[in-house]
């Protein structure tokens, strides 16, 4: 099964691709997360998405695109995978497109989460993620029970620069502008969910399971 995950960052995208990605058994496939090791890693990668990042805005379609063709052919993938942060832009969709179709694949179903700038704030100005294994945290939601210390690793927990205000209200207009209309772009193509990202996250959870479930039947 092949899933993509469509809101504006903060929405709540990563958080159920991880929930579905255990329920299913499929990787979690998150281009920010693989960006964010390769500038971590100091590679190639990373040195050329690092401004991108840091200031809001998009990396490459090139690089990213480029990145998916890679993992969507690693054997993990083989029965199905969760696209989370990817595609951004009309050229990314295309890319996918293209390589979906050397894989032989379809997308079973895009799932929209939809939610508002001053949610968006709250939430992504409070969240807190592990600097070894990841694992993000609110401090109001789901606050970690040692602060600042990861619950699963005990790694320390940092709050992503682009995760701070200014920075917030850059990804959101950068998302109005290039990747909202992505919304149309697989509204057209068909198996398309959308829910409201205001909800809680198990409820989220169980509304886009139950989606999944329907069209499988069909
Ligand atoms: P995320 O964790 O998905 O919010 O991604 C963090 C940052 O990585 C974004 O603000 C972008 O700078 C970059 N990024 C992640 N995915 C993509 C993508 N599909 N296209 C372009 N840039 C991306």
């Amino acid at each position: 099964m092949q899933l993509i995950m469509l809101g504006p960052p903060g929405a709540g995208k990563g958080t159920q691709a991880k929930l579905l990605s255990d329920r299913y058994n499929i990787p979690q496939v998150s281009t920010g997360d693989i960006l964010r090791k390769a500038v971590a890693e100091g590679t190639k990668l990373g040195l050329e998405a690092k401004s991108h990042m840091d200031s809001g805005g998009l990396v490459p379609d090139r690089l990213v695109i480029d990145i998916i063709k890679d993992r969507l052919g690693h054997s993990d993938c083989a029965g199905g995978f969760i696209l989370d942060g990817f595609p951004r832009t009309r050229a990314q969709a295309e890319g996918l497109h293209e390589q979906l179709k050397v894989l032989g694949k379809d997308i079973n179903l895009v799932i929209d989460i939809s939610v508002e700038l001053d949610d968006l704030v709250t939430r992504l100005a409070g969240r807190r993620s592990c600097k070894e294994c990841g694992e993000v945290y609110h401090l109001t939601y789901s606050a970690p029970s040692k602060d600042g210390v990861c619950d699963k690793c005990g790694g320390e927990l940092y709050l992503r620069d682009d995760d701070r205000e200014e920075t917030i209200k850059r990804r959101f207009a950068v998302y109005k502008e290039q990747s909202a209309q992505l919304k149309g772009y697989y509204q057209a193509l068909g198996a398309f969910f959308q829910i409201s990202g205001n909800g809680a996250i198990d409820d989220i959870f169980e509304a886009i399971v139950k989606e999944i479930e329907l069209i499988s039947d069909n």
